[in-house]
């Protein structure tokens, strides 16, 4: 058996459902040190972060993601027991097999044959891992983003090994996120007898003119990396239960996925802008999730689509699409920030899995890749 599948197999067996590390990162901490890794564990809150480096020099070139898994659902309806993982048919089966538990043995392996050849390789590597992607993200990868900051630790390159593939192994290198940005919209009319409307204000019939509008609008055209900025209305309620009362207010929800065209202060702009323009009477609170984040093919996405090519032998496209991951928090120190990992087919699903002979072929890719940035 392949010592990436046996290192898989060791990360599955411990039940580490977010937050709970359930001594992944111990474990993963005491290999690194045998391959000279300098280690800080950093726990923030309830939640285990791992911070490992080897080398003291620029360029740095990080291995990011996570020990965590989403639960598992009901055990009974999975094929073998998730905390059990299980080689069949060529598949290692259990949660976290693709998210992300393979991805992080692959980073090791890689790490341990590139080490053993180039001792003495130019700049550095760390690992970053945290307990808390899967959840909240509060006392994950963004505190210890800040500690590194406060450190003067500045991240070159970073590939986080989330599950970026789609048909096949590294067809899809993730370079970038949309943004996300929700509102929160209250309507206000003047509740009333249906058979008295001039006794009030209905606040559908004063709001579904602008509905028309929200949904008809180009926000921006996207650009090279990023498709439209798209707007969606994901709950609308109003409404006593009555059949003859208009309703006092309208409440919606809605969020835009935005590109790196607008920032979120002009869409909100532009959002109380049709409101006034319709004469609303309205409440209207935001949450902003984050902002969009770019890497522009450089030297990291070069030597990366090269070392899938060596070893694939297929091109690569790059995507923004899907929805947000610890990228977020290291792109904005300016680092380049890539996703390159097992297929996404079931994740989070029942009977999660990951082909074996994928983890040794992606096991290889991240060595090349060292070898192309680091020698
Ligand atoms: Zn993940």
């Amino acid at each position: 058996m392949s010592k990436n599948l046996n290192l898989a197999k060791e990360l599955i067996s411990r039940p580490s459902i977010t937050p709970n590390d359930a001594g992944c990162q111990a474990f993963i901490a005491e290999r690194l040190q045998a391959i000279d890794f300098t280690i800080e564990h950093l726990r923030f809150g309830e939640v285990d972060n791992l911070w490992a480096r080897h080398g003291n020099t620029a360029p740095l070139f990080v291995f990011a993601g996570h020990t965590d898994v989403v639960p598992t659902g009901p055990e009974n309806h999975w094929q073998f027991p998730p905390f059990t993982p299980t080689l069949h048919d060529g598949f290692l089966y259990g949660r976290g097999a693709a998210d992300m538990k393979s991805s992080v043995a692959a980073m090791m392996t890689a790490c341990e044959r590139f080490i053993a050849i180039h001792p003495n390789h130019l700049g550095s590597i760390a690992f970053l891992l945290t307990s808390d992607e899967e959840g909240p993200a509060v006392n994950g990868t963004v505190k210890v983003v800040d500690y590194l900051q406060q450190k003067g630790e500045k991240i070159d390159w970073c590939l986080v090994g989330e599950p970026s593939s789609e048909e096949r192994l590294c067809d899809v290198i993730k370079n970038g996120r949309r943004g996300s940005l929700n509102g929160l919209l209250t309507i206000h009319g003047v509740q009333g007898h249906a058979a008295y409307p001039h006794l009030a204000n209905n606040p559908i019939h004063c709001f579904a003119p602008l509905l028309k509008t929200l949904c008809e609008t180009e926000w921006d055209q996207g650009n090279e990396f990023f498709p439209k900025t798209s707007f969606q209305i994901t709950n609308i309620n109003a409404g006593t239960g009555a059949e003859n009362v208009i309703p006092g207010d309208l409440e919606l929800l809605f969020n835009f996925r935005y590109s790196t065209e607008v920032t979120h202060t002009q869409l909100q702009k532009q959002i109380t802008a049709l409101l006034d323009k319709h004469h609303l009477k309205y409440t209207l609170n935001w949450r902003h999730s984050g902002p969009p984040f770019i890497t522009t093919p450089d030297i990291l996405i070069t030597a990366t689509q090269k070392a899938i090519y060596e070893v694939c032998g297929y091109e690569t496209i790059l995507s923004t699409g899907g929805g947000t991951s610890d990228g977020r928090f290291i792109a904005p120190t300016g680092a380049q920030v890539i996703e390159v990992g097992p297929l996404n087919a079931t994740i989070h699903k029942i009977n999660e899995c990951v082909s074996a002979e994928d983890i040794d072929t992606l096991s290889t890719i991240y060595q090349r890749i060292l070898e192309k940035l680091l020698t």
